[in-house]
């Protein structure tokens, strides 16, 4: 059933509730807001929504520090406006995803304020703890030069607990079949308000075992396959869209090898080789990264993504392209984070060049996946580095050059919305560029029409065609007797480049998607190509049917009896 596999080809979109659009003047976006733009994004194209954390929480991480899972933030909404908000995306065919955050609670959560009050609770176990200091409790923190220990002594509890993440996010003790329990019932309470799935955080945290005494990480796939088959009995189309960071070789261990783990995990490791084939003009290892992240189930799906709300973490590519994409895109030390990432916007980082931005976005768009757009990339929207760690890169959404971009009546917006300056929302903001045919938004409206006309990448098999050039990347992807292929030039520089597309005869016409400029192969088959700095093309192999003059279609059908081939060199 094609239907239950919707994530195999969808185009999501990410955006935090709080930043996106505020309705009654708080300063904050709300469900309200969010339903008011939920037709700009019907028409933007996008397919599902992933809203980041929406329960209730004291907000010191952006929500990643949930009081709450029952809930929701009430300075969103109460969970009737919720409702309301998916049953409006849902009319318009429009699926909605949120964030799963249960490797850690708040430490003003009830289960915690209960566990380290009374060692007897029944939630005691629900944390982790440790009578002494554990030796290794200055290691393995998750934002490394801001926090200083995974281990921090609670006076009340009179012992040390574990947090991976900052000292207010106690980590639970997912091991306990109890609170194993609990993440079933928080999945099940919010796909009976209208979820189709979760983007669950941290992932190979939440099922690592925990404690004083572990000393290497071990994890707990099992779990994994528990969460799938919940879900896929409460309701068979929902999904888990799996962050974990991990080496390729792992991945089949989150996919599950007969498809029975995560639905989507996000391919960290294209992304990080992408951000270096930019920097680099060098599609080499990012090749090397789509074949290393080729095997999957053919129920899984990749997500594919540029920039989230994270920075942007290198820690996969070496030193040296870790170096290279560094002085690229965030030479100095205020656009870099935690010494392993970017935590700047897409645009300034490609200097507001919209060439290289199309370029990137063709190829997100185009590699093998689901593509997750974070909302206002679509305008190009900028970053604000005097804003505190990735907070520069979670500035409101810019709607019109009315104050504080039309996101809010209140003088004083959540976040700064950013102002002056090449990205300000003077300059950069949707209704000036809805106006604009040429303009970021409308663009990236016509590439998603495109990419949901090419079935192909989402769910064909694909290959790399070798060219001689490493700036250039060509893939073909083959589906039910279809194939479409794509060319980029990651380099300023306008190359020639020669390649058969394969596929036998179909293979000799390339119909061009975006525009009226097709190939056609020279008698040996190949076809020559001259790529403009930066370009990209979308094509169809063959597809005769795409040319409407007749006679082109008569010089192009490749030659039986010779009568065509004669044609074709008049
Ligand atoms: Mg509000």
């Amino acid at each position: 059933m094609i239907n239950d596999l919707w994530y195999k080809n969808a185009v999501i979109y990410c955006l935090s509730v709080a930043t996106f659009m505020d309705a009654n003047g708080d300063g904050i976006g709300d469900f309200d807001g969010l339903m008011r733009r939920l037709d700009y994004l019907h028409g933007l194209g996008v397919t599902a929504i992933w809203l980041m954390p929406i329960q209730s929480s004291p907000g010191k991480d952006d929500g990643y520090d949930v009081s709450d899972y029952y809930n929701s933030d009430s300075r969103y909404g109460t969970l009737g406006d919720f409702v309301e908000f998916t049953h409006a995306a849902k009319q318009r065919g429009i699926r909605v995803i949120i964030d799963l955050v249960v490797n850690h609670t708040s430490n003003q959560h009830p289960w915690f304020k209960e566990a380290r009050r009374d060692p007897h609770s029944r939630y005691r176990d629900w944390y982790v703890w440790s009578k002494k200091k554990p030796p290794d409790a200055n290691r393995g923190m998750v934002f490394p030069g801001v926090q200083k220990s995974t281990w921090t002594y609670d006076p009340v509890a009179r012992a040390w607990y574990f947090h991976r993440f900052y000292d207010f996010q106690p980590d639970l003790n997912t091991s306990n079949p109890h609170v194993q329990a609990e993440i079933l019932k928080i999945m099940g309470f919010w796909i009976q308000l209208g979820v189709s799935g979760f983007r669950m955080d941290a992932v190979p945290f939440v099922i690592s075992k925990k404690g004083p005494g572990i000393r290497k990480p071990m994890e707990q796939y099992d779990m994994l396959r528990t969460i799938r088959e919940f879900l896929q009995w409460r309701e068979g189309d929902s999904i888990i869209l799996a962050e974990a960071n991990v080496l390729p070789d792992t991945d089949m261990e989150y996919f599950g090898t007969d498809g029975d783990r995560m639905h989507m995990m996000f391919n960290f490791q294209v992304n990080q080789n992408l951000f270096y084939a930019l920097a680099a003009s060098d599609s080499r290892p990012l090749a090397k990264a789509l074949e290393a992240t080729k095997p999957r189930p053919a129920t899984a799906q990749w997500g594919l993504f540029l920039r989230n709300h994270d920075e942007l973490d290198l820690g996969r590519l070496t030193p040296e392209q870790g170096k290279t994409v560094f002085k690229a895109f965030g030479p100095e030390p205020r656009m870099q984070l935690y010494g392993r990432g970017i935590r700047r916007r897409l645009a300034p980082m490609l200097e507001g060049d919209r060439r290289r931005i199309e370029l990137a976005y063709s190829l997100m768009f185009t590699l093998p996946g689901t593509p997750v757009i974070r909302y206002g990339d679509e305008l190009g929207m900028g970053d604000d580095l005097s804003l505190p760690e990735r907070t520069a890169a979670r500035t409101p959404m810019q709607w019109s050059d009315e104050p504080n971009a039309g996101f809010t009546k209140n003088p004083r917006p959540v976040v700064p919305v950013i102002s002056k300056g090449a990205f300000g929302y003077e300059h950069v903001n949707v209704a000036q560029q809805r106006r604009d045919p040429n303009s970021m938004l409308n663009w990236t409206e016509r590439i998603i029409r495109m990419r949901k006309e090419v079935p192909e990448i989402g769910w064909g098999d694909y290959e790399v065609i070798p060219t001689r050039d490493h700036a250039i990347l060509v893939m073909r992807y083959d589906w039910r007797n279809n194939s479409v292929l794509f060319v980029h030039n990651l380099d300023a520089r306008p190359r020639e480049i020669v390649f058969s597309a394969g596929v036998g005869d179909a293979g000799r016409l390339l119909v061009n998607l975006l525009s009226s400029d097709h190939s056609r192969a020279d008698e040996a088959g190949k076809h020559r190509l001259v790529m403009e700095g930066y370009g990209y093309r979308w094509y169809r192999v063959g597809g005769l049917e795409y040319l409407l003059d007749r006679s082109e279609v008569e010089t192009a059908r490749p030659a039986k009896g010779g009568r065509a081939r004669k044609a074709s060199r008049q």
